[in-house]
């Protein structure tokens, strides 16, 4: 919300008061941790995906607009054995680990990346998105576990200083939140809302060309407070869901729908409140047609900053969680 003078005559104004909304972008940054449980080769999934950092580290530069970087928690290592004995997970969990050094392995240690975060222009959040890409929502996960991963993690980021506030699940699975709480998380990025076209069958890319172009926009989502002091902010889009169902059809034309909703999604939080909350996977923008799909979203955002807020998660849930306290 904006309060604005507005000029009526000479020696008189009105008070307005202007409605509008934020831009959140939270970024799963996992390098090849996303995969390690479902590929043999993680590096080849991801690419280039140092890269796609840095391209992401110029862009928000550029366009002078934060992000929340939900940093998976084994990159703040500069190298390790392989070997995580003491970390209580399944066995085999770190068999594809190859341990070694950040020069060598590149995509399984992020200490560089995560600096050229840090020492960015624009002030970035770095927030947690697990130690070891455990599924906190899958039934086998006990509360053992994603204790260790978070505890991990905050030791980790604690030495360089870092206060890890945000949380986003792998696989976008939601548990624990108990465990969240006891960590001193304040922020969790929580799924679309049911109904929303991320639920599409992915197997139907014509049905779901049809359908993108029929939707005028993404959702503005409110951000909820779930146990105290912890408060979920929805996503509203996922800007690579369609990936590979887009390659398949005529793609120059099936990927512009995403871009045309994410703006549409920005004019609306010009004059609603409610928060666009848009992520992906930095590593996706290592590709030149990526890294244009991102560019034409923060351009255009930065175009309207007068009537959009750039926030991180960190920054709505502390506001969330003050209003609450004055309402009370
Ligand atoms: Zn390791
Ligand atoms: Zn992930």
């Amino acid at each position: 919300m904006n309060l604005l003078f507005k000029r009526v005559n000479n020696n008189k104004y009105n008070l307005i008061v202007q409605t509008m909304g934020s831009f959140v972008v939270s970024l799963d940054a996992e390098l090849a941790w996303g995969y390690h449980r479902y590929s043999d080769d993680p590096s080849e999934r991801i690419g280039s995906g140092r890269d796609g950092w840095f391209h992401l580290i110029d862009l928000f530069d550029q366009y002078q607009i934060p992000a929340t970087w939900a940093v998976v928690g084994h990159l703040f290592h500069t190298a390790c054995g392989g070997h995580h004995p003491d970390h209580p997970v399944p066995e085999g969990w770190f068999e594809n680990d190859p341990g070694g050094t950040e020069s060598r392995n590149g995509d399984w240690f992020g200490n560089e990346v995560i600096e050229a975060v840090r020492t960015a222009d624009v002030d970035h959040e770095i927030g947690c998105h697990s130690y070891s890409h455990v599924v906190f929502g899958a039934p086998e996960t006990r509360s053992e576990t994603a204790a260790a991963e978070l505890r991990a993690c905050k030791q980790l980021a604690k030495q360089q200083d870092i206060k890890l506030n945000s949380f986003t699940f792998p696989r976008n699975e939601v548990g624990h939140l108990d465990i969240l709480a006891d960590h001193d998380f304040v922020a969790y990025r929580s799924p679309n809302p049911p109904g929303w076209f991320e639920q599409t069958p992915l197997s139907k890319p014509a049905k779901l060309v049809n359908m993108l172009t029929r939707f005028r926009r993404a959702p503005l989502m409110t951000p909820t407070i779930k146990r105290e002091g912890l408060v979920a902010i929805p996503a509203s889009l996922h800007l690579f869901t369609f990936e590979g169902a887009v390659r398949r059809v005529a793609s120059p034309v099936a990927s512009q729908p995403v871009v045309d909703i994410a703006k549409k999604t920005i004019d609306a939080a010009t004059r609603k409140d409610g928060v666009f909350h848009l992520w992906f996977h930095p590593h996706a923008v290592s590709t030149q047609a990526n890294v244009d799909r991102v560019r034409s979203i923060l351009s255009y955002a930065r175009e309207r900053s007068d009537s959009i807020d750039f926030r991180t998660m960190g920054e709505i849930a502390r506001e969330r969680l003050t209003a609450e306290s004055g309402e009370q």
